[in-house]
């Protein structure tokens, strides 16, 4: 990729931090992709399509390192689960073979799996070393007859994030507008109900999550042509050009996708959540609002009133043993207000939230939840987090599953918001999930346990040298075994 191209990207106009005076993402720093690479970034925002080979052009350990780490799921295929790498050798480098092997690969997935497309990630030593993945790709789709797409995100071009929007971008410049889509179901659009298509960007299927909010934008004549990218198929990336309303679901990962598609298309988007009762009755109305139909609209707010009343019963309960508790949030992104609602929601107290990957207006829309003086917490660093845990005496850390074990170690409850989490909590019935993970983890009898002192330090003098433990004595009636002595 060309310095310029990286350059643009970093340079997103749609982005809050690139209006002021000084435009442009920060470089990245020395040690920076310690949090993941641009080709990791690249690979994590594309893997959920489900019926692709994913193909790491590179080293073995660029696919092993990164390989399915979002807890993504799929209705169907699974050939996303299956690795493949090109597994690059010294001597493949030395011998200059690395354009050929990548032509094979490519091969054996072809025949041995006939996906729908494949995708081939660059990484750093073909970067480095200058091998045409682009020719490769295009000589294999020929020969093939499949879609073969490169994806030109080696690692040491920057950061994650940039990773991302390289893999957005090429959607948009290789794979959307390829298709056009399925015409909908004769019989379906009758009384005024028409079916609108849209397109959620930025959403990946965690825990299954998007299948809570699937069925709400069906019963709406919502019709998603295509979620970028949890559980999402090849034929469905083609058609996001037809969709009549984006929702950019996390905010920075791809928000060049939905700019571009506004700028080709003119299609409107909006930045919303899918977490909380409210953002998920605003994300519907937002929908309403761009597409502009008067029956949506009645209808949207016919099916919020009816879900607001269904689940402020239904949630009667697990606010009651949530009430007044106190939670330091520490996620990224949109995560970092979206969470802030649903657990101000369910009557907690977010004591603090982490912004160290969010945007001005992530900030902005902290503070409006949270007040001017929300306290944001730029240091993941496990002694600041749990400094801050102390300090605003919370009862609950909610954070990725890197710091699981800061908090487990610390003995204090931990519940897992991130992408490697087992629970889905978007969409209304998600937030009944959301509440009962939280009870679970708050009222579990384990942190009593870990926190009193164990037996062994509480047993005083006396009880050692008069009264023997329980133990001690199981210990002295079982007769020591002879010892055989060689002298
Ligand atoms: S692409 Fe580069 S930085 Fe990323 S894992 Fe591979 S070698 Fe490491």
């Amino acid at each position: 990729m060309k310095q310029k191209d990286i350059a643009a990207l970093l340079d997103e106009p749609a982005c809050e931090h690139n209006k002021k005076a000084k435009s442009g993402c920060a470089k990245p720093k020395p040690g920076a992709t310690a949090g993941g690479c641009a080709f990791d970034g690249a690979q994590i925002a594309l893997l959920p399509i489900v019926d692709v080979a994913h193909i790491v052009h590179g080293s073995i350990a660029c696919a092993g390192s990164a390989w399915d780490n979002r807890g993504t799921r799929s209705t169907g295929p699974t050939l996303f689960k299956l690795g493949m790498t090109t597994d690059l050798t010294e001597q493949d480098v030395i011998m200059g073979r690395g354009e050929k092997r990548l032509f094979h690969g490519i091969k054996q997935a072809v025949e041995t799996y006939h996906p729908a497309a494949v995708f081939v990630y660059n990484t750093c030593v073909p970067a480095l070393v200058g091998d045409d993945i682009e020719a490769v790709c295009k000589a294999a789709a020929e020969r093939w007859g499949t879609p073969v797409i490169p994806v030109d995100a080696a690692g040491f071009y920057g950061t994650k994030n940039l990773g991302n929007r390289i893999a957005g971008e090429t959607m948009v410049k290789r794979v959307c507008g390829t298709r056009e889509p399925d015409p909908v179901p004769a019989g379906i659009e009758r009384d005024g109900f028409k079916v609108h298509d849209i397109t959620l960007i930025g959403e990946y299927n965690i825990a299954g999550e998007l299948w809570h909010v699937l069925p709400v934008l069906d019963e709406l004549g919502l019709r998603v042509l295509c979620t970028l990218s949890g559980d999402a198929r090849f034929r469905e990336v083609q058609t996001m050009h037809r969709s009549k309303a984006n929702m950019m679901v996390c905010s920075k990962a791809m928000i060049n996708v939905a700019r571009k598609l506004k700028d080709a298309y003119g299609t409107p988007w909006f930045e919303g959540s899918f977490y909380g009762v409210a953002d998920m009755s605003q994300a519907l109305r937002d929908f309403a609002r761009l597409i502009d139909d008067a029956d949506l609209t009645r209808r949207t707010e016919a099916l919020i009133a009816r879900e607001e009343a269904r689940m402020d019963q239904a949630l009667a309960p697990w606010r009651e043993r949530l009430a007044g508790k106190r939670a330091l949030l520490y996620t990224g992104g949109v995560k970092s207000w979206s969470v802030i609602s649903a657990l101000q929601d369910l009557g907690m107290t977010v004591v603090a939230t982490g912004t160290r990957k969010s945007t001005e207006e992530d900030k902005a829309r902290i503070r409006e939840l949270m007040g001017d003086d929300a306290p944001m917490l730029e240091d993941g660093n496990p002694r600041a987090l749990l400094d801050q845990y102390r300090r605003f005496d919370a009862d609950i850390m909610i954070a990725g599953g890197r710091n699981m074990y800061t908090a487990l170690k610390a003995r204090i409850p931990f519940l897992d918001i991130n992408q490697e989490r087992e629970f889905g909590y978007a969409g209304y019935d998600g937030m009944l999930e959301l509440a009962r993970q939280l009870c679970v983890t708050l009222e579990s009898p384990i942190w009593a346990a870990v926190r009193s002192a164990p037996p062994w330090a509480t047993r005083t003098k006396a009880d050692v040298v008069g009264a023997p433990s329980p133990a001690r004595s199981a210990e002295q009636t079982i007769a020591a075994p002879e010892v055989a002595t060689h002298a």
